[in-house]
């Protein structure tokens, strides 16, 4: 009886498993067509001086709106272009839309915007994310100063001195890199020795602590003092309340993004959009 039991359970399991399959093989499928579907958007949140509240640039995170499931957060698909392969190419999309974008903005503040772009570790690994780069930049004409890279420690999972090596050939074309998510590994002092990098952006689960005061407030303090003493710009990512601004400024903290200032959203709600972009689609997949 428990056997059988034990033996129904497990083709349940295996049914749920095929099913998860399946659905993961369409979506994925689906997202082969997002591209030149024209399905992904990039929505755009401000990076902000503490100190006055000026934006001195945007983030770009990734959307896809899906024409029956609505907009799916990155976190949902990320994952399925690295496994599946796309993710060179769809990070390709995003880096020359969000080039474009802040040539935009730029021309319109008449003051140089920065845009940070996020890059997975298989991106970082691509064999041409150099050149890739290099050329995005020729194409807007958007100045290497103003992109910043954003990678976690996850690259470092990957071939430490290829990582190491493709950093600094970014680094060499003007470009800045910044360590998102700082403080969530466990090894983040020292994946920071070997990292290049010109700014760290505290995660958000630290900056959320802030508001009950203790050891979250010691432990911002002192990956702030470690940026200074590095000479790294300090970004705290994920304000949402006035308190938390307020121990950052105590902290003297240079910048920081969050719901406070701003949510990510279109290029239109934040000012002028790019031109529907003569960006070049990749082949059909
Ligand atoms: P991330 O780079 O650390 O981006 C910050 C995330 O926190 C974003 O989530 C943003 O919407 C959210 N956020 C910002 N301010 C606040 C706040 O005040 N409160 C809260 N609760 N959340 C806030 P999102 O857009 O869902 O992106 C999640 C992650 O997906 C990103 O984390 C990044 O790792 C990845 N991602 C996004 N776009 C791209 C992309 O174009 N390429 C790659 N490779 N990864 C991307
Ligand atoms: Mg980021
Ligand atoms: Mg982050
Ligand atoms: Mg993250």
């Amino acid at each position: 009886m428990a056997k059988a039991l034990g033996k129904n359970r497990l083709v349940h399991y295996a049914d749920g498993m095929a099913q998860a399959a399946g659905e993961k093989a369409r979506l994925l499928e689906d997202l082969g067509g997002a591209v030149s579907g024209g399905q992904l958007r990039v929505h755009y949140q401000p990076t902000i001086v503490l100190s006055d509240g000026s934006t001195t640039g945007y983030e770009a995170l990734l959307r896809w709106e899906h024409p029956e499931r609505g907009l799916i957060p990155p976190v949902e698909f990320i994952p399925l272009a690295e496994e599946g392969g796309l993710i060179v190419e769809i990070g390709r999309w995003v880096l020359e839309h969000a080039a474009r974008q802040a040539v935009v903005w730029s021309a319109e503040a008449d003051r140089p915007i920065g845009m940070a772009v996020n890059l997975s570790p298989k991106q970082l690994a691509d064999d041409d994310v150099v050149g890739t780069v290099s050329d995005v930049l020729a194409r807007t004409g958007l100045p290497a100063r103003q992109l910043t890279l954003e990678v976690t420690e996850g690259v470092l999972v990957r071939d430490v001195d290829l990582v190491v090596d493709q950093l600094q050939a970014l680094r060499r074309l003007g470009v800045r890199i910044a360590i998102d998510d700082f403080g969530t590994g466990y090894s983040s002092l020292s994946y920071l020795r070997r990292l290049p990098a010109d700014i760290i952006k505290i995660d958000r689960s630290f900056v959320q602590d802030l508001d009950s005061g203790g050891r979250s407030t010691t432990l911002v303090a002192s990956i702030i003092e470690l940026a200074r003493s590095l000479h790294l710009e300090v970004v705290a990512e994920g304000v949402e309340t006035p308190e938390q601004r307020a121990v950052l400024g105590e902290l003297a903290c240079s910048h920081a993004q969050g719901y406070l200032f701003g949510r990510p959203q279109p290029a239109v709600e934040h000012g002028q959009a790019a031109e529907a972009a003569p960006v070049a689609e990749p082949a059909a997949v």
